[in-house]
């Protein structure tokens, strides 16, 4: 398994020590403890964040590098499910959480938009009624009625973006780091009561299993697989493409690799697993599919699984773990966190801090899943 992303020259961190007890220690430097870090290092913090391994190893330098506004359901479905109000406010906060990581990312990020396909006349019908949601509620999309051969339909997100997560994340670190939050990379941590700190976050999304009891119920790590091609010779696809509910999802590299992941949905109890390992099954679906892609037989350079975190009704879990004094949780983004744990991360900082006016607190609230 080799993680295309995590092939880039890593900078250098600076290295902080905070002697004694910190404000805030935070468990897991992927985006999320990332900009956690860096919000609440900015705001004066003293910030330590440990991981298991090194800084974005996780879900964060293994996704498949779609940065997204929006959530993890369809706005008309986000629409019924919680409102008007909050759907679109939901929408237009990752829509400026973008244009902030665009801010941060330098090189990290290109905005070439992304096309949401249909691969059937029943899906043409979904994603129809997804545009019309947007755009009755004033958000930006186009439609386009033929995409592409074998395609009945594509939304058009026109600001979204690809993000090289890896880079984009150690950028973030540094700045962390820089503002005086102190990273212990290769740090296990076995029990949370054992930190010196006043608070706790929680910000291992589908990898920390078992840290936090009271989570295990709401935060599912599910596996996602990838495969990456050997440069074309030829320009395909120019912005992140992704089709069948986002099961198939796929974009090609500015080296001119064809990046795909998916497939879940071909063993999709075997992918409700925390064991970060390919299957056979799964890559020999990707590897079908991307032959159909490229129109030829496809030469794979990398593969990898990663683990993500699912929730019961699609929404994250940020802000303080219900029954536990002191200890914060911001994870379970479905499968969107290139976007929403960047936005998550601050959002949970900001309240850490006494600022909760955010609208997305209350949707948000771990305690929605309290027995
Ligand atoms: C295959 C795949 C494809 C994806 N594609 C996309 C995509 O295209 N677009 C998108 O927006 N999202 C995508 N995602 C989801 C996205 O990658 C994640 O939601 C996001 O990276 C989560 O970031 P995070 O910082 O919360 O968690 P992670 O990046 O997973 O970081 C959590 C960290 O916690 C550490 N940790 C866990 N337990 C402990 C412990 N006990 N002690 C110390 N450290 C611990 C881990 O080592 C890990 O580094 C994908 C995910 C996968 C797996």
């Amino acid at each position: 398994m080799n993680p295309y992303w995590l092939e880039d020259e890593r900078p250098e961190i600076p290295q902080r020590t905070h002697a004694g007890r910190v404000d805030v220690a935070i468990v897991g430097a992927g985006v999320t403890g990332c900009s956690a870090a860096l919000r609440l290092a900015e705001g004066g913090m003293r910030v330590r964040v440990y991981d298991q391994r090194g800084i974005a190893e996780g879900a964060s330098g293994r996704n498949g590098g779609f940065a997204l506004r929006g959530g993890a359901t369809s706005y008309d479905v986000a629409r019924d499910s919680y409102g008007r109000e909050q759907a679109s406010s939901l929408w237009h906060w990752t829509e400026r959480a973008l244009d902030r990581i665009e801010e941060l990312a330098g090189d990290a990020l290109r905005r070439p938009g992304s096309l949401r396909l249909a691969a059937d006349e029943e899906e043409r019908e979904q994603i129809r009624a997804e545009y019309e949601a947007l755009r009755e509620d004033g958000i930006d999309a186009t439609w386009i009625d033929d995409p592409l051969d074998g395609f009945y339909g594509a939304i058009s997100h026109d600001r979204d973006g690809s993000i090289q997560p890896a880079r984009f994340v150690r950028r973030l670190a540094v700045r962390a780091a820089g503002a005086g939050a102190e990273f212990r990379e290769h740090e296990r941590v076995d029990d949370v009561r054992t930190l010196d700190a006043d608070r706790v976050l929680i910000a291992t999304d589908g990898y920390g299993h078992g840290l936090v009891p009271e989570l295990a119920e709401a935060i599912w790590p599910t596996r996602g697989q990838v495969v990456v091609s050997e440069p074309l010779d030829r320009v395909l696809y120019d912005k992140p493409h992704y089709a069948r509910h986002g099961f198939d999802y796929w974009q090609q590299l500015p080296d001119r690799r064809i990046l795909l992941g998916g497939f879940r949905d071909v063993s999709i109890l075997d992918e409700l697993t925390d064991v970060e390992e390919t299957t056979p099954t799964i890559q020999a679906s990707l590897e079908r599919f991307l032959g159909e892609l490229i129109g030829e037989e496809p030469k794979i350079s990398h593969r990898w699984a990663g683990i993500f975190a699912l929730t019961q009704d699609m929404l994250p879990l940020v802000g303080p773990v219900p029954g536990r004094d002191g200890l914060w949780v911001a994870a379970g983004y479905s499968g969107h966190g290139n976007v929403l744990g960047f936005a998550c991360g601050e959002l949970v900082a900001d309240a850490m801090r006494g600022d909760t006016s955010s609208p997305q607190l209350e949707l948000f609230a771990p305690k929605r899943f309290q027995g």
